[in-house]
């Protein structure tokens, strides 16, 4: 059994992380969330890209109120990411937050963080804490001669207790490093101490290029490990590719089904059309389907069908016409500029 099937299930809007639950999907906008326009509107892309939780900062009362409206508009859970200001955190409860990212360690004292567990606790909004390898506390870097797992480990459960403290037990724990292997050690620890549903990632894992390989990795291996119940690719960049990403990892980990894979050759020099172009366009029509298939994308008619053979489409390019394939057998001449829209064509069709 995966530590993930006996996690504490905890409830963010409609959406159940741990316990066994599938692993949500989670990203975060970029966009100033006192602009309520330009918030919903990227958050509906995300949600249309598969986003499943959304985070936006509340670093103001504005943005607190923004968030009302923004909830009124979107059909996923919405987080509250708060920093430093216990009033930020008690104002996104107020306007319907359906859970706050916080640490309970820099708001100003027991006091305060008292506050913003009974506002949690009376409007039943779960708390992320946890820490990131860029802010932990001095004492812990010096204690275990660096930013280390174990300091990591010590500091996201020195969190759960200031919350355990006011009795609240709604808790999903994130510790995230930019380092791949002190993260997936300070998981494989974490995992070990706590039955809180954990929140991975690799934090400021970089641009797309970096950041995708950074990501897969650290999530991929904790991931693989039965470690996590909720995941967030942090790119350098558009947040819907955060999501494209994810949902790769998972469906590569066999962690989720449904949407089309695809795969494409490496091209050589018997290639005679786009095929990178065209595989990169077919990557982005295929999203919206939900089909469970793979689509496969290649690049000559003299191995592309052979090669095709494990997909249940494929289309394979030529000298100036392609060929549409199903399983490996060759269904008809197309002409090359209409590949794309061919294949969308059957997908448009598909049985399921
Ligand atoms: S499918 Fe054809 S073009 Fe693509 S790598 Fe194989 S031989 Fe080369």
């Amino acid at each position: 059994m995966a530590y993930r099937d006996h996690t504490k299930v905890v409830q963010v809007g409609n959406v159940k992380i741990g316990g066994g639950n599938p692993i949500a999907i989670q990203s975060m906008t970029n966009t100033r969330t006192e602009d309520v326009e330009a918030t919903v509107a990227q958050i509906l892309c995300l949600e249309e890209a598969g986003c499943e939780i959304i985070r936006s900062t509340v670093p103001n009362e504005k943005a607190a109120k923004a968030l009302g409206e923004i909830k009124k508009r979107i059909h996923i859970p919405i987080v509250a990411d708060i920093h430093f200001d216990y009033r930020m955190a008690l104002a996104a409860i107020e306007n319907g937050a359906d859970a706050i990212r916080i640490n309970p360690g820099n708001i100003g004292g027991a006091d305060r963080i008292k506050a913003v567990v009974d506002a949690a606790k009376e409007h039943h909004v779960p708390m992320r804490v946890g820490v990131n390898s860029g802010s932990l506390e001095k004492n812990l870097v010096e204690k275990y001669g660096g930013v280390t797992p174990e300091g990591l480990v010590e500091s996201a459960l020195d969190k759960v207790r200031m919350v355990e403290q006011d009795g609240y037990d709604q808790i999903v724990i994130s510790i995230k490093s930019s380092d791949v292997l002190t993260c997936v050690r300070a998981h494989e620890l974490l995992a070990k101490q706590t039955d809180y549903p954990l929140h991975v990632g690799i934090t400021e894992a970089g641009t797309l290029y970096g950041g995708n390989i950074k990501s897969a990795l650290g999530i991929g291996i904790i991931l693989y490990e039965g470690i996590g119940d909720t995941i967030r690719v942090s790119l350098s960049g558009d947040p819907v590719e955060e999501i494209r990403t994810a949902k790769q990892i998972l469906r590569d980990l066999k962690l989720r089904e449904g949407g089309v894979e695809v795969t494409s050759c490496p091209t050589c020099g018997r290639t005679r059309i786009d095929l990178i172009g065209l595989a990169n366009e077919v990557e982005k029509m295929v999203q919206k389907y939900p089909y469970n298939i793979k689509v496969a994308v290649m690049g000559c008619a003299v191995n592309g069908p052979g090669e095709a053979k494990e997909a249940d489409i494929g289309i394979a390019g030529g000298d100036g016409e392609g060929l549409l394939i199903k399983k490996g057998e060759i269904i008809r001449k197309v002409p090359e500029d209409q590949l794309l829209s061919v294949l969308q064509d059957e997908l448009d069709h598909w049985q399921a």
